[in-house]
């Protein structure tokens, strides 16, 4: 899929206050740091698009961006960031539960894991807690590029094989890195069939 343009839409923390004409939306979700913004603005071919880590007083909302007017790609708070008060300790806020509770134009949410990491609690209890809830979802391991590829067989062949304690098999998943521009062809081909598969469903 080309990108041709990809437009800021909304930001905020109330799943009702989000875009509500019925366009197929991708969710993009993961732990802190994991390299969402970077793979956003890489997907997208735009620098500046998501706000970095780096960015001061990076807002926790859900944001919406419309690409090529054709479908919503959705940038959610990174989640698990250690934080000292304890109201902001929870690591779901309900906001983002209500999101996937409640957002029927969610096609699919693709969870990000830093490829260089074993696997974290967090990310395979939120990977249970959507498929308890009947969310699709598909895995995007990140920051490939500061592997060898020994290494990244190795860390493949150690989550597969914890999530097939969970799982029948192992979910969609896609390689790529922000460094080297990698991976984003596949997941915007991925939405592409799935979009083409929608419409003629309708
Ligand atoms: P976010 O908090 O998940 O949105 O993460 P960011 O996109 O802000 O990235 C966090 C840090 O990781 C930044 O310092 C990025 O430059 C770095 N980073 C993100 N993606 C990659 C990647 O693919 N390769 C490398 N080497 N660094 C990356």
């Amino acid at each position: 899929m080309k990108i041709n343009t990809a437009k800021f839409v909304i930001s905020n923390s109330d799943v009702d206050k989000c875009p509500q004409d019925k366009l197929p939306e991708y969710a993009f979700i993961g732990r802190s740091n994991v390299g969402k913004s970077s793979l956003i603005n890489m997907m997208t071919n735009n620098k500046k698009l998501a706000k970095t880590s780096s960015t001061p007083g990076k807002t926790q909302l859900i944001n919406h961006f419309i690409i090529n007017d054709e479908w919503y790609l959705v940038d959610l708070p990174g989640y698990g960031y250690a934080r000292t008060s304890k109201k902001t300790k929870k690591v779901f806020q309900k906001f983002i539960t209500d999101y996937f509770v409640k957002r029927s134009q969610l096609v699919c949410a693709f969870v990000l894991v830093d490829s260089r990491h074993a696997p974290q609690k967090i990310d395979l209890e939120f990977m249970e807690w959507l498929g308890t809830n009947s969310i699709p979802f598909a895995i995007i391991f990140t920051k490939t590029d500061k592997l060898k590829k020994g290494e990244w067989d190795r860390n493949f062949k150690v989550y597969s094989s914890k999530m097939m304690e969970t799982w029948a098999e192992m979910p969609e998943y896609f390689t790529t890195s922000s460094l080297h521009k990698t991976g984003a062809e596949e997941v915007l081909e991925y939405i592409d069939t799935i979009n083409e598969s929608l419409k003629t469903q309708s």
